[in-house]
């Protein structure tokens, strides 16, 4: 009879400790992706909108899918984040925003090794692509959303360095500062009316655009974490606050406050350009899957039972349509 409670206890204890140990990404909070996926539909055209405001709740709360996979297949990781400064000054501008260019000039395991977000973009555009093409229901809902994951996390600039947390410059902690409490505190006062969606001519060069703002952005990121630092002591920088029933250090209001107003709207930037970006996307693979009628899958209801995974001949699909034209 007892021993229910201790299982619990040890699952709970499990997941405590795997979030220190494997998260090395946390991606932006689970608050800020839910928002970005769900105000994402709001952008589509009529055409679309049915179809993904009847499924809204879906999109919503699987927007974090692909965090959880993390903790499941060792290959999902790399997904989230690209650590440019590994490929030296100005590889934010040099990089090859093409996979195949990429993989000739640094193999595909030191990709797979420093992060392959925004190839990873374009591979879920085209899975969403087929989802279409196929009237797949059940696969337009899952890959609208890892999308919006993965577009969210490109637009984030703590994801696009290798010192992704501040622990190389003493700023440890930084990241969910950033992309958590940030968002949290101060969304509600945003402006999230970002317009309507609109056809991307070239997904892989938006999402490398995408990328190269948020890695531009890290200069004030940091700089500004410095700076206010200087000018307060850990007990004006920190406090405590009670999450459920657990005292917590974070970051203090009055730093959070002093650092938002520095950062002069970059995460709202971040978040507008985020949600666009994923209407856009989700628009245009319906597009070039040729418009497929949206209102005749309504009533399909999807059981989201099968194995979410890529299979190998999806990959290879891939592969080719890699080699194809768009590249
Ligand atoms: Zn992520």
């Amino acid at each position: 009879m007892k021993r229910a409670p201790l299982i619990l206890l040890a699952a709970v204890l499990v997941q405590i400790i795997a979030s220190f140990t494997f998260n090395r990404k946390p991606s932006w909070g689970f608050f800020a992706h839910q928002k970005i996926n769900r105000l994402a539909v709001f952008t589509l055209p009529p055409e679309m909108t049915t179809f993904y405001k009847h499924h809204i709740q879906y999109i919503t709360e699987n927007a974090v899918n692909p965090d959880k996979r993390r903790y499941a297949v060792d290959y999902e990781a790399p997904r989230h984040y690209i650590d440019l400064d590994v490929y030296g000054d100005s590889a934010v501008y040099k990089m090859p925003r093409y996979w195949n260019d990429a993989i000739e000039k640094y193999t595909e395991d030191t990709l797979q090794a420093y992060g392959i977000v925004p190839w990873h973009v374009h591979f879920v555009t085209y899975q969403l692509t087929e989802a279409f093409k196929e009237n797949n229901a059940e696969d337009i809902l899952r890959y609208s959303a890892d999308l919006g994951h993965y577009i969210g996390d490109a637009n984030v600039p703590l994801h696009t360095t290798e010192n992704y947390n501040g622990q190389l410059t003493d700023q440890y902690g930084i990241h969910g500062f950033w992309e958590s409490r940030l968002p949290e505190l101060y969304s509600e006062d945003y402006d999230f009316f970002v317009g309507k969606a609109e056809y991307v001519e070239n997904t892989q060069i938006a999402i490398w655009d995408a990328v190269k703002e948020a890695h531009l952005a890290l200069d004030s990121v940091f700089s500004f974490e410095k700076k206010l630092t200087k000018k307060m002591d850990d007990d004006t920088k920190y406090s405590s606050e009670l999450r459920g029933n657990v005292n917590v250090k974070v970051y203090s209001r009055n730093f959070s406050k002093a650092y938002h107003k520095m950062l002069s709207g970059q995460v709202e930037r971040r978040m507008r350009n985020s949600i666009k970006m994923v209407g856009d996307f989700w628009y245009t693979a319906w597009v070039n899957a040729g418009q497929p009628d949206l209102d005749l899958l309504i009533d399909e209801r999807p059981i989201f039972s099968r194995d979410e995974f890529i299979t190998n001949s999806q990959s290879n699909k891939l592969r080719r349509h890699e080699s194809g034209v768009e590249n």
